[in-house]
């Protein structure tokens, strides 16, 4: 089986066959970066990170582009309101740029703490004025744009197909259309390209309109033509953002280009907090670093990629204590492994080994290739960590080709696609837990063979009571943490 992947754009699973073979171009919508990042965001950007990893893995080279919005973004979708840039900077009595340095260093910190790895290009919307004014341009030259006193408005109508996307139409747009809608608009799906600069807006460029700044997803079209070219293969975002941001995306690209655009539209869907939406303005906003203050950065992947991508997920604080509680099993695994591999000698081959193995390869990929179906490839994990546990629980350690089989296909799935394994977990130095169970350990066996029975009890009833587990194996004895 190839991958397949779910287009939004056709509403199909459809099978990946990238433009250029082997090589992968792929876009994303980026944060705007007035606030810190919050829960909903690791949502979205550890999907489309596990997305990219497993591509990578698959064999794929791929050039990941995700923006960074500073400019354009307003606060409200009907091209009205402030820009939520210069609204916030006022806020904080900073410069605009000030509070844009502010948070995208805050975007990329939390990124970087959530193994999210970091976009081929993030390229900002400021710094691509030229390109924007270009494509504004050439709508206008094609008669798919109007300008009114200052401001330049995409003409809906004038597209064929407006609405692919999203499924809207522009008649229910017309029905539906707000009093307040922007009276120098034709059509009431119209929508921004340029916006006329107020006296003491900041942040302002000049045009052949005149001094004013880009509307938001203008800024889309331009850095994504600019470093993938008019037709590329994936197009991501949050499904928040399908309609209007992503469906003008389409529009206005597919008119200045006269080609295509994204072949594969990927969404993501929302976060919900306790069943409810989340918001800033509602006051249950969890952000991610304090949300990093509580659980592993691990357990956070774990818990997003334990529900497909196309489902909402529901956060709680018992949610994400299972996820951590989840996650220690397979840590447990990794460290039970590595101790064994540390002791390991070359043998003859385990089958029941190898068979798990197998197992693992063939469903990890098979639930990945199903449009990244994360929660069925996680189940395979914790099958495989079942059956692994039986053939580390036997009399002789297995042989260490064996071990390395399958310490590689935890590291290769677990790991590197799915960025939920603990590495570092196997030879942990800066915990103290390792060595301390040691001693308890070699004590406890002193005192069996003093035939001190009631003290040895005793160590392994008062580990169990703080959660530790002792395991009497031929010659042996291993600890886990209870899960
Ligand atoms: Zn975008």
């Amino acid at each position: 089986m190839s991958l397949r992947v779910y287009n939004t754009l056709t509403r199909t699973k459809e099978d990946f066959v990238p433009l250029v073979p082997g090589f992968v171009r792929m876009y994303c919508c980026g944060p705007t970066v007035y606030d810190h990042a919050h829960i909903g965001h690791a949502k979205l950007y550890v999907a489309m990170d596990v997305v990219v990893r497993y591509l990578r893995s698959s064999g794929y080279s791929v050039k990941y582009v995700q923006n960074i919005t500073d400019v354009g973004h307003l606060t409200d979708d009907a091209d009205s309101g402030e820009d939520k840039v210069e609204r916030r900077a006022a806020a904080e009595s900073v410069d605009p740029m000030e509070l844009v340095d502010k948070y995208t260093n805050s975007f990329f910190e939390d990124m970087d703490a959530l193994k999210v790895r970091r976009p081929s290009i993030a390229p900002r919307a400021s710094a691509h004025i030229p390109e924007q004014i270009q494509i504004i341009q050439d709508l206008i030259n094609r008669g798919s744009a109007y300008e009114v006193d200052g401001s330049v408005y995409f003409d809906v109508t004038s597209a064929e197909d407006y609405g692919k996307l999203s499924g809207r139409r522009l008649e229910d747009m017309e029905a539906g259309a707000r009093v307040e809608v922007d009276s120098n608009k034709r059509h009431p799906g119209d929508f921004l390209l340029w916006r006329k600069a107020a006296p003491e807006h900041i942040l302002k460029w000049p045009s052949p309109w005149g001094i004013g700044y880009p509307g938001w997803h203008i800024e889309c079209s331009a850095m994504a033509k600019r470093y993938l070219g008019e037709t590329f293969d994936i197009h991501g975002g949050g499904l928040e953002n399908m309609f209007p941001h992503n469906e003008d995306e389409i529009a206005q690209s597919e008119a200045a280009n006269c080609a295509p655009f994204a072949r594969y539209w990927i969404h993501v869907n929302t976060l919900t907090v306790g069943g409810q939406k989340m918001g800033k303005s509602l006051g249950n906003a969890i952000y991610i670093k304090e949300a990093l203050g509580r659980w592993s950065p691990e357990a956070i992947r774990f818990f997003i990629l334990s529900t497909h991508y196309r489902s909402v997920l529901d956060v709680t604080e018992e949610a994400l204590d299972a996820a951590e509680t989840g996650l220690k099993s397979l840590t447990t695994l990794w460290r039970l492994l590595n101790e064994a591999l540390a002791k390991a000698e070359d043998g003859e081959e385990a089958t029941d080994i190898t068979e798990a193995v197998g197992h693992l390869k063939g469903r990890f990929r098979g639930a990945m290739d199903d449009d990244f179906n994360t929660s069925a490839a996680m189940a395979a994990l914790f099958d495989f960590r079942r059956e692994l546990n039986t053939a580390l629980g036997v009399k002789e350690i297995p042989a260490r080709q064996s071990l390395e089989a399958a310490a590689k296909a935890l590291r290769d799935t677990a790991g590197d696609v799915l960025g939920i394994l603990k590495e570092d977990s196997a030879t942990e130095t800066d915990d103290l837990a390792p060595q301390l169970m040691d001693v308890l350990i070699s004590t406890r066996s002193a005192l069996r063979k003093a035939k001190q029975f009631e003290l040895a009890d005793r160590v392994r009833t008062e580990l169990a009571d703080v959660g530790v587990e002792l395991e009497d194996r031929a010659g042996e004895t291993v600890w886990r943490r209870k899960s």
